[in-house]
């Protein structure tokens, strides 16, 4: 963090354009989102107002990225938290974190003249994981809080705010969270297809001086399996090796390079987490 507070920081300029691949989640969320602009519409045939999306995926597929387009996209403030920021050791503070990230939300969106805001929360599991008794009170009471705050969204109030969660772990999650008018719309953001990984390839090696030859076809294929995450660390660790060289452009060798190191490090990761 820069020390600056969530309010201060400024709204991303970040479009579905700049995500790569992920077809099926994008035109799944922007349906979701027109929703939300076609008010009229929606009062009219009586539809339940839309509160929240659940994004579930493996990690690094850019559920991230999605939650921001989706502000760009609908013109609303952006506000973002991981779960695990609202575990605190005394009972009721996550509770009135919570709190103050709707509130937040609300007096962000009015100074910013927009309309609406999107409450983004990564980790969702982490406060609103499966209650089965055992459970600290704690967690409960910050769950609480989330479900009293998205009850009391209503589709006419402005700003109007937009819920967006993002999990590794859905079958983790409490049904509280995910019964109507919670997170009741549902989008899986799966690892890449081939022409997902070139298409994210292609988007982080925008800036960088690459060689002509290399075939970017082979470099996907070569990839599978990778995160769009673990793409952009391949992309990446590419020019590196290739300052190390002293090369003023990347060839494929520091690609290949690149992929071993990546697929290596996250073999690495794995063992020692175990
Ligand atoms: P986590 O579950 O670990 O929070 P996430 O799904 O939210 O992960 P992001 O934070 O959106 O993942 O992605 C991490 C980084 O990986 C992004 O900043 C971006 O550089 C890259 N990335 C991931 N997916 C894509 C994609 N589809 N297109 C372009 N870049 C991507």
């Amino acid at each position: 963090s820069n020390g600056k507070s969530r309010s201060e920081v400024k709204s991303p300029s970040f479009t579905f354009e700049d995500i790569g691949g992920q077809e099926r989640a994008k035109s799944e969320l922007i349906e979701a989102l027109d929703f939300l602009v076609k008010k009229e519409q929606i009062a009219k045939l009586g539809i339940r107002p839309l509160k929240g999306i659940l994004m579930a995926g493996p990690p690094g597929t850019g559920k991230t990225l999605l939650a921001k387009a989706a502000a760009q996209y609908t013109d609303s403030v952006y506000l973002a938290a991981s779960g695990s920021e609202f575990v605190e050791m005394y009972v009721g503070v996550g509770a009135g974190r919570i709190r103050d990230l709707f509130k937040e939300a609300r007096t962000k969106a009015k100074k910013d003249g927009k309309s609406s805001a999107v409450i983004f929360i990564d980790e969702i599991e982490v406060i609103g994981g499966k209650r089965d008794g055992g459970q600290q009170r704690e967690y409960d009471q910050t769950l609480n809080q989330l479900l009293t705050e998205m009850d009391g969204i209503h589709a006419n109030e402005s700003p109007r705010i937009l819920m967006i969660a993002a999990t590794n772990r859905k079958e983790m999650l409490d049904s509280a969270l995910l019964r109507p008018g919670r997170f009741d719309r549902h989008i899986g953001v799966e690892l890449p297809d081939k022409k997902g990984r070139l298409h994210i390839l292609n988007i982080h090696a925008g800036n960088k001086p690459l060689e002509d030859d290399i075939n970017m076809e082979s470099i996907a294929e070569q990839t599978y399996s990778f995160s769009g995450a673990q793409l952009e660390a391949v992309m990446n660790e590419a020019a590196i090796y290739a300052m190390r060289e002293d090369h003023a452009t990347i060839g494929e060798r520091h690609l290949t390079m690149a992929i071993d190191k990546v697929m290596l490090g996250e073999k690495t990761d794995r063992e020692t987490s175990q």
